[in-house]
């Protein structure tokens, strides 16, 4: 059986989810994160505290809650040139992704990921993709995950199993996971310390949590939140 896991945890609502859904389920959790040049150090940051703030309100959590990972990735600032890495402004080019797409990143992402998995004794890697995303990233899609997961397999001769639990919820229903898992102490805990704005905001607090307001990735917050919170209601 698997019971030991490696999280992709970037600091964002989607993997931060995706950490309390490994906690419940994995007797061994541990989190790696990539640095690769963001424009915002802030969603770093958030890392850090939401871990700490997840173990002292989840005591059994954390302790099945390993070791956190760092891997330097700041070589895909050569081969970008995105307004992730870049001082540019966010807009979206002819194939409808937004210019915040480094190419293939998420197959990079996991590969390593894979490889430090292996190096930990971890068998699953667990990732909040979703193919219900406004951006449609190809790197990001069922199909995509579901081939890494046999070419991971088959170049480790070791089973490797990715897991994508919000692979066909939208953020509403990324909520309401939380709030399963978790509770509502959860849900304000992703609300506070989580980061999802493109553009580093943190001054600004909305009932969805900090953000510009503005960018693609705070409206699509900003949305699933307050569908989320009409749907307890109602
Ligand atoms: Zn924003």
């Amino acid at each position: 059986m698997h019971t030991s896991a490696l999280v992709l945890f970037s600091g964002g609502q989607d993997s931060a989810t995706c950490l309390a859904w490994s906690l419940e389920r994995y007797q061994n959790v541990e989190t790696i994160g990539f640095n690769y040049g963001q424009r915002h150090a802030v969603e770093l940051e958030c890392r850090s505290t939401f871990l700490r703030a997840l173990r002292k309100s989840y005591p059994s959590w954390d302790k099945k809650l390993g070791e956190d990972h760092m891997l330097d990735m700041s070589l895909l600032g050569q081969i970008s040139d995105t307004s992730l890495t870049q001082a540019k402004s966010i807009e979206f080019g002819k194939s409808g992704l937004p210019n915040t797409f480094v190419p293939g990143r998420n197959l990079l992402f996991l590969t390593f990921a894979s490889a430090l998995a292996y190096r930990r004794g971890l068998t699953v890697l667990v990732g909040g993709m979703c193919e219900t995303d406004y951006s449609g990233y190809p790197d990001c899609r069922d199909d995509t995950l579901k081939s890494l997961q046999v070419t991971l397999s088959l170049g480790l001769d070791q089973r490797m199993v990715v897991e994508t639990p919000l692979m066909w919820l939208d953020k509403a229903a990324t909520w309401r996971m939380a709030e399963q898992l978790g509770g509502n102490n959860l849900v304000s805990l992703i609300l506070e310390e989580s980061h999802t704005c493109y553009l580093g905001d943190r001054s600004q607090r909305h009932a969805w949590g900090y953000g510009c307001g503005k960018c693609p990735a705070c409206e699509l917050r900003q949305t699933g939140y307050e569908t989320y919170r009409r749907g307890q209601h109602g």
